[in-house]
């Protein structure tokens, strides 16, 4: 990988080589974060050489992604998620320019199959194959789908609260589910208890560097999508942190080549009764403490981050904007997206919009402002929630009358 460097540690500094096995700081047990030769890159690879690749998943970035090869495993689509000009709903919002990133339409419909096609690839590089993750829900859908195709099997631990269309995907996976009675926080550290005692390769993403640099690659499409003119802003719902880390890892690192000439600032969503990081981060402190997972939005109802310290320095390199959402206001952004813009998003993943509306509202951001605002995961996945914004649909018997009636009750004038 002679595009890599090496891995430093967050917490110490302390420096590693990259490898698939090290995922944490010998020395302290630190996150690690991956480093790149930027002139390598830049020699290797122009943004022209982008725009012409006929790959249209997340490998078409090869270059900076810290792999050897992608292995001889079959391997889902991953990445190539449709960029919407979305005026409509930007003027619902009361911003300028809007484009919604729907990270729904991956394979096993969130933005975590970018995370998990990487973790199989250096599962495959380890020469490992049989891999664990304990995750809110899409990790772990995400995990045992892509681990499915290339043919690895998987080990999943979920909260006995995940709703049920991603239990059923990590069924009908062929995924080992564990459903943990209990939080977030008592489901990762029976997973993490696990791990170690049978020794599976780990994906949980915030031990392990690598799922990151798979989370970036919809920064570099967001960014080839827009042909490098890089939004105002970027808004996104944050949990663990490591997807708004990785957002900011594919920013970063296309400024650095020089692909991009400025950085977009960052909107931090999280929910009103779940938000550590966002508290932390409006105090500027890297000291946050831990909350309760009080939301509707179970992909982002994480008490205890785990990646902390990694989405902090996001937030605060970018300039960036924190806000809070309550249920209401995540469930009213779900059917604006469905009606406005036709995305469907599940509760965590319409989060982001929900923000961007407030952050306009509070005059927190500007009017003129250019947004790209992520769904980071489809709305089928939870469609107890999708009826609970959306509302029940009329239902009569096989009836021209009733139909005429029922029309007529709620002002429904069809001609
Ligand atoms: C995981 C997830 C998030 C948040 O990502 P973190 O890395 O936990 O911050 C947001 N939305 C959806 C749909 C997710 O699955
Ligand atoms: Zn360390």
């Amino acid at each position: 990988m002679k595009q890599v460097t090496g891995a430093v540690c967050t917490r110490c500094g302390h420096i590693v080589a990259a490898d698939p096995d090290i995922t944490v700081c010998p020395k302290c047990g630190g996150i690690l974060d991956i480093q790149y030769d930027y002139d390598y890159i830049r020699s290797h690879v122009s943004k022209y050489d982008l725009l012409d690749r006929a790959d249209p998943t997340m490998w078409r970035y090869l270059e900076f992604l810290p792999v050897e090869g992608l292995g001889t495993r079959p391997r889902l689509r991953v990445g190539g998620s449709p960029l919407y000009r979305a005026d409509a709903l930007a003027r619902r919002l009361g911003i300028d320019t809007l484009w919604i990133k729907d990270d729904g339409l991956n394979p096993t419909a969130s933005l975590k199959d970018r995370a998990s096609a990487m973790a199989v690839v250096k599962a495959e590089e380890a020469g490992r194959s049989v891999i664990a993750c304990s995750s809110t829900g899409n990790a772990a859908s995400s995990l045992a789908g892509n681990a499915a195709a290339a043919g690895l099997s998987t080990y999943i631990f979920v909260p006995s609260r995940a709703p049920k269309g991603k239990v059923a995907q990590l069924l009908m996976f062929g995924a080992t589910v564990v459903l943990v009675e209990g939080s977030y926080e008592d489901t990762f550290r029976l997973s993490a208890e696990a791990i170690d005692r049978w020794g599976w390769y780990n994906r949980n993403a915030a031990i392990n560097p690598y799922l990151m640099e798979g989370k970036k690659t919809v920064s570099l499409e967001i960014a080839e999508q827009l042909q490098f003119r890089m939004p105002d802003y970027v808004a996104l719902s944050v949990g663990d942190g490591c997807t708004i880390a990785g957002v900011w890892k594919g920013f970063r690192d296309l400024f650095e080549a020089g692909f991009i000439d400025r950085l977009p600032r960052l909107i931090s969503v999280q929910a009103s009764g779940c938000c550590p990081i966002n508290t932390a981060a409006a105090a500027h402190t890297m000291d946050w403490t831990p909350q309760e997972e009080n939301t509707i939005a179970d992909s982002i109802a994480v008490g205890v981050p785990r990646n902390p310290v990694k989405a902090l320095r996001a937030i605060e390199e970018s300039h960036g904007v924190t806000v809070n959402v309550s249920d209401e206001e995540i469930l009213a952004a779900m059917r604006m997206l469905g009606r406005y813009a036709g995305v469907f998003a599940e509760p965590a993943g319409a989060a982001g919009s929900a923000g961007l509306k407030k952050a306009v509202e509070q005059g927190l951001i500007e009017k003129n402002a250019s947004v790209v605002s992520i769904v980071t995961g489809n709305g089928l996945k939870d469609v107890n929630n999708a009826i609970r914004a959306a509302g029940e649909p009329i239902a009569i018997p096989a009836d021209m009358d009733c139909l005429l009636k029922a029309f007529d009750e709620r002002g429904i004038s069809p001609a």
